[in-house]
């Protein structure tokens, strides 16, 4: 309609300014939509952080793959789209059928958005403890919830899908720790995304493991597109932390898609590493993310300073999972 007035008063639109270059940037002439809230999923930004290297080369720069900002919120988007339209196309998921799955969160939080839109129905396990921002956006998407005992963890989320399964194989157990699909969508979109953002100069990339799926995906995609880049996971530094959506693999059923060969370095964070950079990242960059965001930059951050230290030119993309609206019943805000 705006664009329309002006054409009609035969009067240019008023340019609107790319903020720091103060570049007029003129619309497009058509207003365009959305078919499905499914086509918004991945083509995330890839953003740089300046104060937090502020201390670092020119040549060493770290940036935040922002995962948070997919329609559902987080990176797992990517891989439920990619199981749930792997199993509808190999007809094992039907239209109005039943998909069932375990999820500490993100992920359940994507089939549910899934679902509503593609039309199927969602019944999900998930501790007991899952926070409460998590169990409501479940609700508002209209997903069944099965509580599990939360002395059993995500495990024991898993244990119970895998008791529901064998009940009624009616459903589609959807076992995103087991599912292909889930390291095939990062293979297929995260990777491609990142190396095309960094016009290839990627030399590190991190992720923390979880289902492994980003990591997996991801990682093989830079070992068969940009072999000289490295690969490194990282996960939690002890069995019982706050790093939600991640496995202490030591300690954890480990998921059978993991393959311990496809990082060439695991790290650890620890818990207060992560709330720390979360709290930085908030404050000092604008950018609001998840725990696990916070733990990715840290990792990140640490591989910069060595590779300065070293002399060396570094081009250092960590994985951000989700934002920190998922974490606002969480203490260490204020910490
Ligand atoms: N961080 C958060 C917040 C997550 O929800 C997940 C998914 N469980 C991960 C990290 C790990 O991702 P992935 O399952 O792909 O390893």
């Amino acid at each position: 309609m705006f664009l329309i007035m002006h054409v009609i008063l035969d009067r240019p639109p008023p340019p609107f300014f790319d903020c720091l270059a103060s570049k007029p940037v003129l619309m497009p002439p058509m207003a365009s939509f959305t078919k499905n809230i499914v086509d918004l999923v991945g083509n995330t930004p890839l953003i740089k952080l300046n104060r937090l290297t502020a201390d670092l080369p020119d040549n060493v720069q770290v940036f935040l793959k922002a995962e948070w900002l997919n329609p559902g919120g987080s990176v797992k988007d990517r891989a439920a789209r990619g199981i749930v339209l792997d199993g509808l196309q190999r007809g094992l998921l039907k239209p109005g059928g039943i998909l069932l799955d375990a999820s500490s969160g993100n992920t359940g939080i994507a089939y549910a958005m899934l679902a509503a839109a593609l039309d199927f129905k969602l019944l999900l396990c998930l501790p007991r403890n899952a926070n409460e921002e998590r169990k409501k956006t479940l609700v508002g998407y209209g997903a069944e919830l099965v509580l599990t005992d939360p002395n059993d963890g995500s495990d024991g989320a898993i244990v119970e899908a895998q008791r529901l399964s064998a009940l009624h194989p009616e459903y589609y157990y959807a076992d995103q720790y087991g599912n292909d699909a889930n390291w095939r969508a990062h293979y297929e979109s995260t990777g491609p995304e990142i190396l095309e953002q960094t016009e290839g100069k990627i030399t590190h990339f991190v992720a923390g493991l979880g289902t492994s799926g980003t990591c997996m995906g991801v990682g093989r995609f830079l070992r068969d597109n940009a072999p000289e880049a490295k690969v490194v996971s990282f996960e939690p530094d002890s069995p019982f932390h706050g790093l939600e959506g991640m496995k202490h693999m030591e300690t954890a059923i480990v998921p059978p898609i993991y393959d311990v060969g496809v990082a060439h370095e695991n790290r650890t964070c620890r818990t207060e590493d992560a709330y720390d950079r979360v709290r930085t990242l908030g404050r000092q960059e604008g950018l609001f993310v998840g725990i696990s965001a916070g733990a990715a930059t840290h990792i990140a951050l640490q591989i910069a300073h060595a590779e300065a230290a070293a002399g060396r030119e570094a081009t250092i993309v960590a994985l951000s999972p989700d934002g920190g609206s998922r974490y606002l019943s969480e203490r260490f805000w204020n910490e």
